[in-house]
Order: C-alpha cells, then structure tokens, then sequence
C-alpha cells in the first residue's frame, strides 16, 4: 500500500488548489484524478476575486475579459461598464487541464481512478480504498469530490441537502444571430437568473436556482430561454449539476477528512458562484495540514462561512422580491457591485464599502484590514 502525506480525491479547482499548496509547502501529495471527458458542467466564469487567489497566470486560458454586463428586464436591455475587468471568462475543461498540470508541475503526483469504494479512519491516519481495489494511505485525506461528494456520503451515510442546481449548454458562435455580452438575466426563472457567458467560439447558456426544492430548471426551459435570449435553441454540450451552498450548516472537517469546494458547501447562494469558495477552502485546507493543525481547519475558514451566511440571507430577500431587486440593480445598485468585483472584492465586502461610503463616495476599507485576508499563508505564493 502506497503512503502518502495527503491525498486529495478530486481534481477540480479546490483540490488542485489544494494539491498546489501541498506540494508547494514540501508535503508528498496524491491528487486523485477521475479522468478526461467527465468534465463537471461549469459555466468558467472568473471574479478578480477568485482570479487572484491562483499560484499562476492563467492567460493561456483566458477567452474573454469582461467590464461591462447586460442586465435584461422589463423595459429592454441595461448595459452597465464599469471600464475595469471584472470577471474573466475560461473554458472550464482547459481552466481545470491548466491547474491539474501546475500542480503536478510543483510535485503532486496523481492517479486516475474511478471512484471510491471504502474510507477508514484511525489515530494514525486514513485508509482509502479505490473502486479497482487499489489501496492507500495517508496522515490526511482532503475530500475534493464535488457536490455529490462520494466522500460524505461513505463518511456520513447520507448527502449534504438540498443546495442550488444549474443547467447549462454551449451554442456554437456560428450558430448565434448576435454575439452577446456577458448577460444575467433575472427574470428568466423563478428563484434564479439565466446567463450569457460569450467565450469566443461558442456562448455558454445557462440557468441557475439557488434552492432546486423551490424551482428546478428543466432542459425545455432552458431552450426557451436560449431561443429567446440567442434565437437559436440548438444546444451542445448540455449538462447539469447541483452546486455546494452547505458550509453554513455542514461541519467541513470528519476526523482526518478536510472536506473543500464544493463538497464542504463554499459556494455562495446568490449568483451560485463556486471556483473562489472552492480555491479559497482548497488553499486554507493545505494551510491547516501544513501548519500541523489541520483540526483548525473549521476556524480558518470561519470568516468564508460568515460571509456565506450573510449572502444567504441576501439572497433570500432578493429572490423573495426579484422584480424589485432587479429594478434596484438596473436602477443603481449594479455598478457598485461591479466596482467591488472589480476591485477584488467579495458581495460582502462590497455591501460593507458602500453601506461604509464617505460623503465623498469613496468606500473605506470595508473590512478593517486587507482585502484579501481570507489568506492565511500563502506557500511559495
Ligand atoms: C452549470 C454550472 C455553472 C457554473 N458556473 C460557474 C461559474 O461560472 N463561476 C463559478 O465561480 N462557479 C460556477 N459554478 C460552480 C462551480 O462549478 C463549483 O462551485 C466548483 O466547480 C466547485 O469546485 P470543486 O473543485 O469543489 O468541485 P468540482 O468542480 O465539482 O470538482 C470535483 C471533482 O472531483 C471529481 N470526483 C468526484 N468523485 C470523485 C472520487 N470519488 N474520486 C476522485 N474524484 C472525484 C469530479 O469528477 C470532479 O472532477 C457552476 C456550477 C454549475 C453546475
């Protein structure tokens, strides 16, 4: 049976974020890979925010940079440009290609596998036991699995609860009658937005529900939503899959088991917006296993869940009243936001700067301390 420090099953943005640091900080570490062509469906959209946590440049996948949003309503169209980037667009499959290689770059290794038949735990470590019987042991097992998370189920016996689901799908840029603008569209679904992401040769589509017990989107939905929205219903690539927004009441550490991205729940409600929570509890779960705390691991990421929580209450009263929410953000609201994504900014710390703002209009530190102090070490970074 191999031995490892750390094993990090599943390769997605938290545990190649996780892998990266591992690695970075001297820790032999297992990155446990499912393979090619079972990509999780993903719309690639960037903040600042999440661009900045990366160890590396990640221009050789960048497809668009984006300072202005489209925001559809009642009366037609409202584009808002901010004259800064503030989200940037990749192509998931290559973001996830692009991590992957860096990591074992900096000295993960990694191994395909096709699923997880066995988890045990003891004082000494973590055995775990692959579905082809392949057998390995670690100080620490980082449980990066996704929302369905294999993991919490072997651990817990039963799945995290009901979260946000999302449907999305490619159309061909060929296809399309316009190129749009990165496009959030309020109005499409019930408890959720519909969504333009143009990537060059293709647009993504998508729509996304923040609670899937309240609203669900199906397929014919979202074909009227593309026909609508792009005048073409013709879809690739079509795929679904829930979204992790439990951390607020799920403990994210079992024993020897860090569980991060979307397995631990690190997405945020509102916008259903993953990759920062997953590389930010990715980073934070190295950070733990390398300071030799890994059991502070819920404490370091204590200040993402009190963020989390607020956006969730956020989010109840926009969806609650969406009409009147979009008005206020076409009417507004919009560009404040955007500056603050723009800037690096978290939703939270954005509605901290503007509830904070000097006569003069200009935000104060809305945290007191530096933006990005969700950061505890950064190795190598
Ligand atoms: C349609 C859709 C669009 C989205 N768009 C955006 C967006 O534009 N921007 C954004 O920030 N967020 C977006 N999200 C959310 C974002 O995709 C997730 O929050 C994020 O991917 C979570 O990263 P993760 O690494 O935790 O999990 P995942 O990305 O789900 O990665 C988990 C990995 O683990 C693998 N795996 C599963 N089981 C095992 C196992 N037993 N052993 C080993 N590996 C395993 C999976 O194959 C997968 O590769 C979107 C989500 C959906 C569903």
């Amino acid at each position: 049976m191999d031995h490892w420090d750390v094993i990090v099953a599943g390769a997605g943005q938290a545990g190649c974020a996780a892998a990266w640091d591992l690695a970075a900080g001297g820790a032999r570490v297992l990155l446990i890979h499912t393979g090619e062509g079972r990509e999780k469906p993903c719309a690639g959209g960037l903040t600042i925010k999440a661009l900045r946590r990366y160890r590396f440049a990640l221009d050789s996948v960048i497809r668009e940079t984006v300072s202005t949003l489209n925001l559809p309503g009642p009366g037609g169209d409202t584009r808002i440009a901010v004259g800064e980037p503030f989200c940037v667009m990749t192509h998931r499959r290559e973001l996830d290609a692009l991590c992957r290689e860096r990591a074992g770059e900096r000295g993960a290794d990694w191994t395909q596998a096709n699923g997880v038949r066995a988890v045990r735990q003891s004082a000494a470590g973590v055995v775990l036991e692959l579905r082809d019987g392949r057998r390995y042991r670690a100080a620490y097992l980082i449980a990066a699995d996704g929302a369905h998370s294999p993991l919490r189920r072997l651990l817990q016996g039963s799945q995290a609860g009901a979260g946000a689901l999302a449907l999305e799908a490619h159309v061909p840029r060929e296809r399309l009658r316009h190129y749009p603008p990165m496009t959030l569209d309020f109005g499409a679904i019930r408890q959720g937005y519909g969504w333009l992401f143009p990537k060059g040769d293709h647009v993504n589509v998508g729509l996304y529900v923040w609670r899937r017990e309240r609203a669900r989107p199906t397929l014919q939905a979202l074909r009227d939503y593309a026909r609508r929205s792009l005048g073409c219903d013709r879809l690739d690539d079509v795929g679904g899959y829930p979204l992790g927004t439990w951390l607020t009441r799920r403990a994210p550490l079992c024993g020897r088991v860090l569980f991060v991205g979307d397995a631990a729940g690190a997405t945020e409600a509102l916008l259903g917006e993953g990759i920062y929570g997953a590389l930010v509890s990715g980073q934070l779960a190295a950070s733990a296993i390398l300071a030799g705390r890994a059991q502070d691991y819920p404490l370091l990421l204590a200040r993402w869940r009190d963020e989390l929580r607020q956006v969730e209450r956020l989010t109840q009263v926009f969806y609650r009243s969406a009409p009147v929410g979009c008005m206020l953000l076409r009417h507004g609201l919009a560009p404040t936001l955007l500056r603050g994504y723009a800037r690096g900014w978290t939703l939270g710390q954005t509605k901290r700067a503007w509830r904070g703002a000097t006569p003069g209009g200009a935000p104060r530190d809305p945290d007191g301390g530096p933006f990005h102090d969700l950061d505890h070490g950064k190795p190598g970074g």
